[in-house]
Order: C-alpha cells, then sequence, then structure tokens
C-alpha cells in the first residue's frame, strides 16, 4: 500500500463521467526519459537549448538541429511505458467520457495503448516538412541532412512544437473544451507552468470540476487542487484504479 487515498477521491472518480488528464515529464521521468535539460549533456552541452528547438535555429542549421533530434530519440529509444502510462489506459477504458492530454513528447502513451489523446507538444518520433508542414513517414535516404521532404523537396524536421511556435489550434480547442466540461481534472507530474497547459486546470476548476494533483513534489497547482496527493505516478495511478474497482489491464509486466 504505497500511499492513502482519500476515500472521497475514490467516490468522485468512481461516479466521474467526463475525466481529462493532463501529463507532464514526471510522467516520462518514471521511465528513465531524461528531462529537456537532461538531456543537454556532453557534445551537446556547449549549444543552449533554446537555441536549437526553434524555427529560427533551424532555419540558420538544419542539419544541426536535425541532429541534436537524432541524439534526443536515442536517449529514449530503450524508453518502456511504466504502470502510470498503463494505469491511464485502464481509465480511458473504464471511464464514460475521457480525454488524456499531454506534453510529453516521448510517444509513451501511445505505445502503452492510449488513444483518446492530445500530444499538445508534438511528437518526436513523428516527422514532417519544414516548408510545408506535410506530415511524413517515408523519405529517400541519401547523404543529405536532414533528409528532403518526398512531396515538396524541403527539409525534414520533427514534428514537436518549438519555441516560438504556437500549439494546433484545433489540438488547443478540444484540450480547453474538454476541460470546461469535465467533472474531474487529474494533473500528473506537471507543474503546469508552461502556457497553454498551465490555464487548463485552471478553466476545469473554474467552470465547477475537482481537481486532483499527483506529483512529487508540490506545484502551483497545489493549492487550487481538491486533492493533492505527493508521490510516484507509477505507484500512485495503478493503486486508485484498483481502488476505484475499475479493471486492471496489463500493468503488472511494466516497467516500473
Ligand atoms: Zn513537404
Amino acid at each position: 500500500m504505497p500511499v492513502d487515498i482519500p476515500k472521497d477521491l475514490i467516490t468522485e472518480l468512481a461516479s466521474a463521467e467526463r475525466v481529462v488528464v493532463l501529463t507532464g515529464a514526471g510522467v516520462s521521468a518514471e521511465s528513465g526519459v531524461p528531462t529537456f535539460r537532461e538531456a543537454h549533456t556532453g557534445l551537446w552541452s556547449q549549444y543552449d537549448p533554446r537555441e536549437l528547438a526553434t524555427p529560427q535555429a533551424f532555419a540558420r542549421n538544419p542539419r544541426l538541429v536535425w541532429e541534436w533530434y537524432e541524439w534526443r530519440r536515442s536517449l529514449i529509444q530503450n524508453a518502456k511505458p511504466n504502470r502510470a502510462h498503463y494505469a491511464l489506459v485502464d481509465l480511458e477504458q473504464a471511464l464514460p467520457t475521457f480525454l488524456l492530454v499531454t506534453q510529453n513528447i516521448d510517444g509513451l502513451h501511445w505505445l502503452a495503448g492510449s488513444r483518446d489523446m492530445i500530444e499538445l507538444h508534438g511528437n518526436i518520433a513523428r516527422t514532417k516538412c519544414f516548408e510545408e508542414g506535410h506530415a511524413v513517414t517515408w523519405w529517400a535516404e541519401t547523404d543529405e541532412i536532414p533528409p528532403r521532404c518526398p512531396y515538396c523537396g524541403g527539409p525534414l524536421r520533427p514534428d514537436v512544437v518549438w519555441f516560438g511556435e504556437g500549439i494546433s489550434e484545433q489540438s488547443l480547442r478540444t484540450a480547453t473544451d474538454a476541460a470546461a466540461a469535465c467533472d474531474l481534472f487529474v494533473c500528473i507530474g506537471t507543474s503546469a507552468v508552461v502556457h497553454p497547459a498551465s490555464q487548463l486546470p485552471l478553466i476545469a476548476k473554474r467552470m465547477g470540476a475537482r481537481v486532483i494533483e499527483i506529483n512529487t513534489e508540490q506545484t502551483a497547482i497545489s493549492v487550487m487542487a481538491d486533492w493533492s496527493i505527493l508521490g510516484k505516478s507509477g505507484e500512485i495511478l495503478p493503486h486508485l484504479v484498483r481502488e476505484v474497482g475499475f479493471p486492471t489491464t496489463a500493468i503488472d509486466g511494466a516497467a516500473q
């Protein structure tokens, strides 16, 4: 029994009709995914990551930025979903209306099986074209770095949201509408200081939802949350799913 989960929270979740979950770096960290800053070591420590993750940086030196993302992909290629990821799949399957909004770009939620999901900041495993935004799943391998878009010949880039770029309007509207309409909003492993994700729990709260926070430390959300549970999401979430009496699947074999 890792943590005590308040009885009224269990009752609330058991009867919830509409639940929105926001996840951040803390959930990825439990799978061993290095944070943006932690990924910035060795050869790359001489560069400022804020100078690499921008459209201007890519326009200036596309090869450098492409290779930085290759490096970051290599750091996460062995990462596996953890018990928190799988517990969120259980919630998606058990609840009448569920939306997962993630700030993580590692694709681990998808790998675990989450499907009602918005990847607010994109996905590092996906590639798109810098010029026209074409979604690209294959390209001709040549010596050229980055490779070229098979549709328009523009340089290819990772399908992530860079500093100075907006989140897709459609994703943002879907997330905002869901936050405004939910009964329960759950913030997991995020300090939610990055706009616009930071607005989502506030919108939910203002529209009458109860807010749960699960994090290893107190954050700006803690003061407005109805429940703030300190600890690892990989321990708390599966426990919560079991306590509520929802079916739990595929979590026992998951990486811790
Ligand atoms: Zn293109």
